[in-house]
C-alpha cells in the first residue's frame, strides 16, 4: 500500500493549497509569467513579502547588499527560489493556522527556522551548495504539522510516548500510523509543486544512509540541523546536549571549538530570524552557554552521586555493626542460657535439647548412646575443710578433666551442684563403662591446686545405656536409672562405676551391676 493510500485510511487528509499558492503556481505554469506579476501576487500579503525578504537577505544567499524588494529579489534569486521560499511559507502558515490548539506552534516555528538557520551555516561543512536547503530543512517537519490537523488528539499522544520512553518520533509515528512524517511531509511538498530537491531530502532526514546518492548529503544536513535545532528545546538534559555535540563533532570531522562557534552562530542567526518573522523567540541561549550549564548540571549530578556513595557506605557500616552486635548478644544469650558460668560447661537445658535429639535418633534408626551421671564424692567435706571458692576451683578442675578425658562428639554437662553427665553418642555398655572407669581414674588421679593446698576427689559414676527401637523413652527415665546406678555405686562404697541393667523399653526393675 503506497503512503498516500495508507494515509486515507487513517483519516490523514493533506489540505489544499489555499488561493494565494494556486494563484503563484498558476502564474509559474504560464511561459509568459512576468517578474511583476508574480512579485505581485507575493505582495498579495505583506507578512509573507516580510519573510521572503528575510530569507533572501539571510546569510545563506550571501548578497553583497540588502535586497529591500521583491522585484529584486527575483532577478538576483531566480524565479524559483522565490517562489520556493514563498510557498513554504505560505504552507507552514496555512497549516499552522488550521493546527490544534494542543500543539504547541511556537515550538514548532522556533524549531523549523532554527533547523533551516542550522541548515544553511552546515551545508558548505558538506560541501554543499545550491539555493533549496534553507528551505528544504525549514519544511522537514511538515509532515507532523499535516498528521496533527487530522489526528491532534493521537499526536499529542506520539509526543508523549517520545518524552516519556525517548524512543525517536519517526519510530512511534510508524507503529501508530503505519507511516511517519517524512512521508507525509515529501507528499504534500510534492502535491503543492515544489521541487523533488526539497521533497526528497525530507523524505529521508531520519535515515539519511539510505537516501538516493544525489541527494544523501542534503539529507545528512536536515538530519543534522535537526539535531542542533534540538539543542534548543528547553527540557534537554545535559547528557543529551553532550551525546548533539558528539554526533555534530563525528560527522563533520571539526574540533569543539570551531563546532561551538558554529553552533553559537546558530543560536545568533536564528534568533535574528525569529523576530524578523515577528516572533517570541524564547529562551535561545549560546550553545557554549548550554554546553556550559550542562556541565554544571552534571557536576551536580556527580556530586549527589558521590553524596549518596558515601551514604550508602555509612548505613552500609551501621547495619554490619548492628548485625555484629546482635550476634553477639544472639551469642551471649545462649551462652547464658546453655552454659554453666562456674566450669564453662553445658548446662542442664542444653542438655535437655541434646538428648531429645538424640532419643529421637535412637528410636527411629535404632542407634545406642551411653549416660554417665557422675557425682563428686563427699564434696561437702572439700568445701567445709578448704572454703566455698576451693570447692568452686575443684569444681572446675573435674570439669576440665572430664573435658580432656573425653571425645569431641561426646558431651560433658554440669547437671547441677557436684553432679556431671556426660552423653557418650553411638556408644554401648561395654565401651561406656571403658570410658566411665578412665574418668574415674582421671579424676581420682588429678591434684587440683588449691590456695597453698593440693586437693583430689574422687567420683562415682552411674551409667546407663539407651538401646531402643521405635520407642522412644523420656529423658528423664534414662537419667533415673543411671540415678539409680549412682546411687548404688555410692552405697558400695564411692568411687567407682556402677551399670544400670535393665532393658530401658521393657521397663524392668534396675538391677544395677558395679565396677570394677
Ligand atoms: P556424697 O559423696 O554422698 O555425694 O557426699 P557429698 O558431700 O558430695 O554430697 P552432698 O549432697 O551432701 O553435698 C554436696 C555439696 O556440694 C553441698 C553443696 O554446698 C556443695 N555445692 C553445690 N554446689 C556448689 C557450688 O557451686 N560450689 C561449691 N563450692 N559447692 C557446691
Ligand atoms: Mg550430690
Ligand atoms: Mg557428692
Amino acid at each position: 500500500m503506497s503512503v498516500l493510500q495508507e494515509m486515507a485510511k487513517q483519516n490523514i487528509k493533506l489540505p489544499s493549497p489555499p488561493g494565494i499558492a494556486l494563484r503563484l503556481m498558476e502564474a509559474l505554469r504560464n511561459d509568459e509569467f512576468s517578474y511583476a506579476g508574480i512579485s505581485g501576487i507575493i505582495q498579495s500579503d505583506p507578512a509573507l513579502t516580510a519573510r521572503v525578504l528575510t530569507v533572501v537577505n539571510s546569510a545563506f544567499y550571501s548578497l553583497p547588499e540588502k535586497v529591500g524588494n521583491l522585484d529584486r529579489a527575483l532577478a538576483i534569486m531566480g524565479v524559483n527560489a522565490v517562489k520556493n521560499v514563498a510557498l513554504s511559507f505560505i504552507l507552514l502558515d496555512n497549516l499552522a493556522g488550521n493546527a490544534d490548539n494542543g500543539f504547541d506552534l511556537n515550538y514548532f516555528w522556533k524549531r523549523s527556522i532554527t533547523a533551516a538557520v542550522s541548515s544553511e551555516l552546515l551545508a558548505p561543512h558538506v560541501n554543499l551548495g545550491g539555493d533549496d536547503i534553507f528551505i528544504s530543512s525549514l519544511l522537514q517537519d511538515t509532515g507532523i504539522l499535516v498528521i496533527c490537523l487530522s489526528r491532534p488528539n493521537d499526536y499529542l499522544k506520539v509526543l508523549d510516548e517520545k518524552k516519556a520512553t525517548g524512543l525517536a518520533v519517526e519510530a512511534i509515528e510508524d507503529r501508530m500510523f503505519g507511516f511517519n512524517h517524512q512521508d507525509v511531509g515529501s507528499e504534500i511538498l510534492e502535491k503543492w509543486g515544489l521541487p523533488e530537491s526539497i521533497y526528497l531530502p525530507i523524505r529521508y532526514h531520519h535515515r539519511h544512509e539510505q537516501t538516493p546518492d544525489q541527494y544523501r548529503r542534503q539529507a545528512k544536513v536536515l538530519f543534522l540541523s535537526g539535531r542542533v535545532s534540538s539543542l534548543y528545546n528547553d527540557s534537554l538534559s545535559a547528557v543529551k546536549i553532550r551525546e548533539i555535540g558528539d554526533i555534530l563533532k563525528d560527522s563533520l570531522t571539526m574540533c569543539d571549538s570551531f563546532l561551538n562557534d558554529l553552533i553559537d552562530n546558530v543560536a545568533e542567526q536564528s534568533l535574528k530570524t525569529i523576530t524578523s518573522f515577528g516572533m517570541p523567540s524564547g529562551d535561545m541561549r549560546q550553545f557554549t552557554q548550554l554546553l556550559q550549564e550542562a556541565n554544571e548540571e552534571l557536576f551536580k549530578l556527580n556530586r549527589s552521586y558521590e553524596a549518596r556513595l558515601e551514604e550508602i557506605s555509612q548505613e552500609k557500616s551501621k547495619t554490619e555493626k548492628l548485625a555484629l552486635e546482635q550476634r553477639e548478644a544472639i551469642n551471649r544469650l545462649w551462652e547464658i542460657s546453655f552454659r554453666d558460668e562456674l566450669t564453662g560447661l553445658n548446662n542442664r537445658r542444653y542438655l535437655q535439647d541434646f538428648l531429645e535429639g538424640e532419643l529421637g535418633r535412637s528410636a527411629h534408626y535404632g542407634s545406642r548412646f551411653s549416660l554417665l551421671l557422675l557425682d563428686i564424692d563427699h564434696f561437702k567435706k572439700v568445701n567445709d575443710t578448704y572454703g566455698h571458692q576451693a570447692g568452686d576451683l575443684v569444681l572446675k578442675a573435674v570439669g576440665t578433666t572430664l573435658q580432656v578425658n573425653t571425645r569431641k562428639c561426646d558431651i560433658v554437662v554440669r547437671y547441677g551442684g557436684e553432679e556431671f553427665i556426660v552423653v557418650l553418642p553411638e556408644t554401648g555398655s561395654q565401651d561406656a563403662l571403658r570410658i566411665a572407669e578412665q574418668l574415674r581414674e582421671a579424676i581420682a588421679t588429678t591434684d587440683v591446686a588449691v590456695i597453698d593446698h593440693r586437693v583430689r576427689v574422687t567420683i562415682s559414676i552411674g551409667v546407663a545405656v539407651c538401646d531402643m527401637w521405635k520407642a522412644k523413652i523420656a529423658a528423664d527415665r534414662l537419667i533415673d536409672a543411671a540415678d539409680n546406678a549412682l546411687y548404688t555405686a555410692k552405697k558400695s562404697g564411692r568411687n567407682r562405676v556402677c551399670m544400670a541393667m535393665a532393658k530401658l523399653e521393657t521397663m524392668e526393675p534396675f538391677a544395677p551391676r558395679v565396677s570394677p
